[in-house]
């Protein structure tokens, strides 16, 4: 590395430097990443291929894991009713809108899918996009602008990041669900902007906490501002029937302006989706360029989440189960000292370890008795914060709990720093 910048300051290997990939230094940053996974004996952990569907177990290799690294929270993905639906609608309306929607691309299955979105979530409109990523940072980047404040949770998911850096907005992170610290952050600058925008997640991706979503509506109340709240990982998970943190709260949908979600995890399917007023979804509709300029969302993709949201409602028993397996896990956990972070009443259950490399060990270890699971380490997570996270699925039976959780107790207590 330290040669080839030496070398650099020659006029045509500069040329070089810039435009092959293979001498960017970040690449090069990329390779030295691997290659030390690779001298502690660690292989390539990354794009494990699956050979099936993967529910509580996934198949590898031509061998079965119990698998907590998919967040197929309610067996949807899978199912045969939903496999169904997407292949009807495959058979009528092929397999692709081909076009953008605006002009030539709506479908009737389009419209059904919005109007089950919204009648789910309790408001009067919403609009589907083909990521759920996309969704984040086309709605954020696009509503807000160089005038405006966002305020996002500290532990935002990277959609949300990129949108409000799309924005142009000024962005400022408040501490993890601190509702204090966002209130006393805008009683200093609300008046310097005009839009502000605060951001909080549903169940937090990588911690498996609850955002306090009344104390965020009475602030955002009081201070006028927008309130956006990300379910990609409570929709269909928390509440008794699924419907995600109004039902959870008991709170009325109308007092949040912008609900964000992902149709890849409960909805075993693909895209996002922003559901809230119908002036806010026409505005979308009309103008948000991850929209008006994408394709619309792909019939099977579209027919999956309708499928799912109707079984979720004939089939709530899944919702309960969820929070059984869920709480097991943690119960077991927390009996045997294992540390579960901020995780509470949700499906989403880290283990941190701290160091970046046991986390990797950890996994790779769990891996080899029959345990499929990832590790997360910085920038995904804090420094020295790094952990596995186990996603819960209503499938896994209470053997596969206790099984998981023994065997996780022994690989934690033979790591390294443990001993
Ligand atoms: N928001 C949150 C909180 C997420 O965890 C994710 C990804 N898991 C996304 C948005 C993006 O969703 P998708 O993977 O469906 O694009």
């Amino acid at each position: 590395l330290l040669q080839k910048k030496a070398k650099s300051v020659l006029l045509p290997e500069i040329a070089v430097e810039y435009y092959q990939i293979e001498q960017f230094p970040e690449y090069l940053h990329l390779k030295q990443q691997q290659q030390e996974l690779a001298d502690l004996g660690l292989g390539n952990p990354f794009f494990t291929p699956q050979e099936g569907i993967a529910n509580d177990q996934a198949r590898i290799q031509g061998q079965d894991y119990i698998n907590f690294a998919t967040y197929n929270y309610l067996g949807m993905c899978g199912d045969p009713i939903v496999s169904q639906a997407a292949k009807e609608a495959i058979d009528r309306y092929g397999t692709s809108a081909c076009a953008s929607r605006l002009l030539s691309g709506e479908k009737v299955i389009h419209q059904e899918l919005e109007r089950a979105i919204a009648d789910f979530i309790g408001v009067e409109d919403s609009i589907v996009f083909v990521g759920g990523h996309a969704t984040n940072v086309t709605t954020v980047g696009h509503l807000f602008g160089q005038h405006d404040l966002i305020l996002h949770d500290a532990l935002s998911h990277n959609s949300l990041l990129q949108g409000a850096l799309l924005s142009g907005a000024t962005a400022i992170a408040f501490p993890h669900n601190d509702c204090q610290a966002l209130g006393r952050i805008l009683q200093e600058r609300r008046s310097r902007y005009q839009r502000v925008l605060i951001i909080v997640e549903g169940v937090y991706s990588t911690d498996g906490d609850i955002a306090n979503l009344p104390e965020f509506i009475e602030v955002k109340k009081r201070h006028k501002a927008f309130l956006m709240v990300d379910e990609a990982h409570s929709i269909g998970v928390l509440g008794k029937h699924g419907r995600g943190m109004v039902e959870h709260f008991g709170i009325n949908p109308h007092d949040v302006d912008l609900w964000m979600g992902t149709l890849s995890k409960s909805f075993a399917s693909c895209g996002g989706y922003i559901a809230g007023s119908q002036a806010l979804i026409e505005y979308l509709k009309y103008t948000a360029p991850g929209f008006v300029f994408s394709v619309g969302i792909s019939p099977p993709n579209a027919a999956s989440v309708i499928a799912a949201i109707n079984l979720l409602k004939t089939e709530p028993q899944r919702v309960e189960q969820l929070h059984q397996r869920a709480k097991l896990f943690l119960n077991l956990a927390k009996d045997q000292g294992l540390n579960t972070g901020l995780s509470q009443d949700s499906p989403v259950i880290p283990i941190i370890v701290g160091d970046s490399w046991a986390s990797v060990q950890l996994s790779q270890n769990l891996f080899h008795r029959g345990i499929n699971v990832p590790f997360m380490f910085y920038p995904s997570v804090p420094k020295n914060a790094a952990r596995l996270r186990f996603f819960i699925t209503c499938n896994h039976t209470e053997e596969q709990i206790r099984y998981t959780v023994d065997t996780l107790a022994e690989e934690v207590a033979k790591l390294p720093q443990n001993q």
